[in-house]
This record gives C-alpha cells, sequence and structure tokens, in this order.
C-alpha cells in the first residue's frame, strides 16, 4: 500500500509540470498550484498584438535531456514537440572591426573588414572539442540524468579532473589564437552574469554545447515546451490550479501537513515538492522553527545569480539580421564593460531575433526582437519604478534603431521587479543561484522535513529548461522510493 495517495506541488514551471507528471503516471493523486493565470513559469509565451514574446528561457539546450525526460513521462516528443535547430547561431561585432558569426555546428567564421580571415580557427576549435566534447557527452548523457553524488561525479569524470581547474578566460586564451575569436567565444558565455576571468572553466561546456549538439527553439516558441509537459499531468488525471498562490507549507507533528493557499485555505496532502526555489522555500514557505538549522543557513547565505533585464519589440518590418542572436562586445579582458548599467546609452548591445528560426512568432513581414540590458545588481528588484524601466526601454530603442531599421508595434519590458513579483523568482534573481556555484550549493530533492521534496532550477542539475525539467523526474522518483 502506498503511504502518500496525495502530493501537492508548488509551481507550474517545466519542474513542477515533469514531477506532476511522473507522479500521476505512478498512480498518485497529484495537485499542482500554480500562482500564475497560466502555466510555464520562466518558460512561458505571451501573446500580445499577434507576437509572441518569451517570458524567459530564449533556446533549448541540452536537447537530448528534455527528450529523456519526455520518455519518462511516456510520451511522444516528436508529435507534441516539433522543435527547429539555431543553424545561424550568432554574430558577435568587436571593436577592431571583426566580425565572428556561429553557424551551424563548426561552421566559425572571422572575417575583417568582410574578408574572410579564419587562420587557424577551424583546428583550434577542433583541439577545443577533442578535450572538451568527452566531458560534454559524460555530462549530458549521464551525469545530468542521475542523482548527484560526488562519488559517482569522481568515478565517472576522473580522467577529466585535471580539465575542471581554471577560468573560462585561461582556457579561451590557451585553446584560440586570434583575439577577435576569444572575445566572440568568452561572449557566449556572458549569459552566466559574470566576466571570463571569474568564470570558472566548466563553464565552457555551454559553449561546447552549442558547437556539438546545438541549440534549439521550438515551432511557435520555448512556451510550447511547458504546454507538452503539461499533457503528462492532464493524461493521468493530475489537477491543475491556477491563480493559486502557495503561502505557506503546513507541518504537524514535524512532517508536511499540506498547503496554505491564498484565498482558499488549508488543502492537505501527503506530501509536498516544492518548485519555488530552495531560498523561497526555506525562507518564506515555511516557519522559520520548521527548517532544520543546516538548511536554514544554506537558504539565507545562497549565492544568488544576477537579476536579468529583458526589453522586447515587436516590429511590422523583417529586421535585416541572418543570426538568431547578436552581440557588439568589447575584447575579452574587458568584457566586464558588458555588465555595466544602463544610464542612457547601451554601449554594448546584446538582443537575440528568435523570428530568424521561428517566423510564425510574428505577423507575416514581421519580426520580433528580445534584448538584454544590463541592470544595476546593488538595486533590490522592489526599487524599480516604471520610469526607470521606461529609460532602459529608450536606451534600448535608441541602440537598436542606430543598427537596424525599427518598425515598433508592440514593446514590452520586464524588469528585475517583474521576474520577482510576477514569475516569483527569489529577489529577482534570474537563474536562482548563480552559475558559478558548484553542484553542492543545490538544494536537495529529499528533504529532512518528512513528506517536503524540492526540484526546480535551484536543486541538481540545476538551471536551464532541460535540467530544470530533468530535476522533476530527479525529485518525483526520490519520493516514489521512500514511499516503497
Ligand atoms: C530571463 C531568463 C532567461 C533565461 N534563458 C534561458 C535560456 O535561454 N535557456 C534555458 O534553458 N534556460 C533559460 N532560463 C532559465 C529557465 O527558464 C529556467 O531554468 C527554467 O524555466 C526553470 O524552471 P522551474 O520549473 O525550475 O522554475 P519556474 O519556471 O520559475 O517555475 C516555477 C513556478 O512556480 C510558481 N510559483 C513560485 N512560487 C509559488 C507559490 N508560492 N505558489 C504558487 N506558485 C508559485 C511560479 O509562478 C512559476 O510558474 C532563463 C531564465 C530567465 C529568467
Amino acid at each position: 500500500m502506498r503511504k502518500m495517495k496525495t502530493v501537492a506541488i508548488i509551481g507550474g514551471g517545466v519542474s513542477g509540470l515533469v514531477a506532476g507528471g511522473l507522479l500521476s503516471r505512478n498512480g498518485i493523486r497529484v495537485r499542482l498550484f500554480e500562482a500564475n493565470p497560466k502555466l510555464g513559469g520562466c518558460c512561458a509565451n505571451t501573446y500580445m498584438g499577434g507576437y509572441t514574446f518569451h517570458d524567459g528561457a530564449q533556446y533549448l539546450a541540452f536537447p537530448g535531456v528534455l527528450v529523456h525526460v519526455f520518455g519518462r513521462l511516456g510520451l511522444d516528443h516528436a508529435s507534441l514537440l516539433p522543435i527547429r535547430k539555431i543553424i545561424a547561431n550568432q554574430t558577435v561585432t568587436l571593436p577592431n572591426g571583426s566580425v565572428v558569426t556561429f553557424g551551424d555546428g563548426l561552421e566559425v567564421t572571422l572575417s575583417q573588414n568582410g574578408m574572410v580571415k579564419n587562420g587557424p580557427l577551424q583546428k583550434e576549435l577542433d583541439l577545443l572539442l577533442k578535450k572538451w566534447a568527452p566531458v560534454f557527452r559524460l555530462f549530458a548523457d549521464d551525469i545530468l540524468l542521475h542523482p548527484f553524488s560526488m562519488a559517482r561525479l569522481a568515478t565517472k569524470s576522473w580522467r577529466h579532473l585535471s580539465k575542471f581547474r581554471g577560468t573560462v578566460a585561461g582556457e579561451i586564451t590557451r585553446l584560440f589564437s586570434d583575439e577577435a575569436v576569444r572575445a566572440a567565444m568568452a561572449g557566449i558565455l556572458l549569459y552566466t552574469g559574470k566576466p571570463p576571468q571569474t568564470t570558472p572553466v566548466t563553464s565552457i561546456l555551454g559553449l561546447v554545447a552549442m558547437l556539438c549538439e546545438g541549440f534549439y527553439l521550438p515551432v511557435g516558441g520555448m512556451g510550447k515546451i511547458p504546454e507538452a509537459l503539461s499533457q503528462a499531468i492532464k493524461r493521468y488525471g493530475g489537477e491543475i490550479h491556477l491563480n493559486s498562490k502557495v503561502n505557506q507549507i503546513v507541518i504537524k507533528e514535524g512532517r508536511v501537513y499540506g498547503l496554505e493557499i491564498v484565498g482558499q485555505g488549508c488543502v492537505e496532502a501527503d506530501a509536498v515538492i516544492s518548485t519555488a526555489s530552495g531560498m523561497a522555500t526555506f525562507n518564506f514557505l515555511l516557519d522559520a522553527g520548521a527548517v532544520p538549522v543546516k538548511l536554514h543557513r544554506k537558504a539565507q547565505k545562497a549565492q544568488l545569480s544576477h537579476k536579468a533585464m529583458v526589453v522586447q519589440f515587436g516590429l511590422s518590418n523583417q529586421i535585416d539580421v541572418s543570426s538568431h542572436s547578436h552581440s557588439i562586445l568589447p575584447m575579452m579582458p574587458e568584457q566586464e564593460k558588458v555588465f555595466l548599467p544602463v544610464e542612457d546609452e547601451l554601449a554594448w548591445p546584446v538582443y537575440s531575433v528568435p523570428t530568424v528560426t521561428a517566423p510564425e512568432m510574428a505577423p507575416q513581414g514581421g519580426s520580433v526582437v528580445e534584448m538584454f540590458p544590463p541592470t544595476r545588481q546593488s538595486m533590490p528588484a522592489d526599487d524599480w519604478t516604471p520610469e526607470q524601466e521606461e529609460r532602459i526601454t529608450q536606451a534600448a530603442m535608441r541602440a537598436l534603431a542606430r543598427l537596424h531599421k525599427m518598425e515598433i508595434v508592440v514593446k514590452r519590458t520586464l524588469s528585475p521587479k517583474h521576474f520577482q513579483n510576477q514569475l516569483h523568482l527569489y529577489h529577482g534573481a534570474a537563474y536562482g543561484l548563480s552559475l558559478t556555484s558548484d553542484p553542492r550549493a543545490y538544494f536537495p530533492h529529499q528533504t529532512p522535513i518528512s513528506g517536503l521534496y524540492l526540484a526546480g532550477q535551484t536543486t541538481y542539475p540545476g538551471y536551464g529548461v532541460s535540467s530544470a525539467a530533468m530535476s522533476g523526474i530527479l525529485a518525483a522518483e526520490a519520493m516514489v522510493m521512500d514511499d516503497r
């Protein structure tokens, strides 16, 4: 007999949908509570005036991990989620006039004044992959699919341990001879929110993932991923409650008793999976007295990721670009400058044009541009005002208008305050934990509080759509094991 008959899930992002899908498939009654009026969390779409905008995630990395998740839920990935490979990945423009374009796989080109000057680039790329592709495959095909343990990591990756020392800047300098190529390679990894000089070398796997396996975009945008994943919970009879914000996890006699939902009272459950971050779960959703000292300390001291800002435009014209992502960057030693907050001029524009890969995201003949201006990291998310948001939106518009013809039909600005208040990200931190944290900083799927489990991007295997989805499998499995 199962002890757990009803499981309540906090959050309807990819991790909650996956955990709920797997538990429903195992015959457990699932009740999922999502604060927002729609599913998907940071991987949803928003539709405005015929344009599709991303609420957070821009592209899919580690597609094999997501395919594995679909399989575990009994869903047919190919029919439920048509995806396209991004075959024109990036164009990086540098102050010395060089342009580096990343096409499909190893199609990387360096040009100066319109002349291709690849030199030893292809050989250098081969060396990068010779060294790092085996590590990437080990992570993508094995490490990310299993619960984390240092022992497992050491056993599986002992051959590679010597590679894991140093920084991205050091490794890129060793591998590439041209300073423009170095800047472009390092630029691909600036999404970590840190310059290459302080980013651990293991982050280079983000670049290797793009070169080896590619990045992808579902037809219709990233929001199609949670839409497809929600099929499992629906098919196996789970309940989804939207507009249902949980304000407390109720503990009685040392174990989970249920959830207190705003305006709905207490809902009883035999167990709870929280996909609100580890920090929000232990700092906000539980009474301090119920949280074991070690976890309390971990949640208080967690190193948070950067806060993000996104400015989005729906254009009636087709923007004159051929790549999915674009950036104008300083040379690698100066890339710290990319993070300097915008006053009125945006010196280093970084933006993507998802309609290059998914034209259906705009009405015919139009396009969508999503821009990522830097933000003042020391400013609390609460302090953002509509005036400050508008000032940055205007700076983003001016920067883009200097580069492209822009016939703007709709615009949308997502500040750290939006990410905190609408998407419930802890202090507005885009990825929850800092991307330079090691796996031990992540929160456990199985907590010391009886009946309480965690999933989501602050649990292993961490941030990113595929990894967060996989964390839902690992949390549900931990719960099912305990139930036997
Ligand atoms: C700006 C930005 C850009 C990104 N870009 C990429 C990218 O290009 N590629 C990539 O792979 N990843 C990207 N990510 C990360 C990726 O989106 C996330 O790692 C992933 O979507 C997290 O899924 P999740 O289920 O863990 O959490 P979320 O998506 O945050 O889902 C959690 C859900 O729980 C709900 N919730 C929280 N608290 C409560 C509560 N108390 N009661 C009820 N509901 C609650 C929230 O409303 C939310 O819907 C990006 C993220 C951001 C913010």
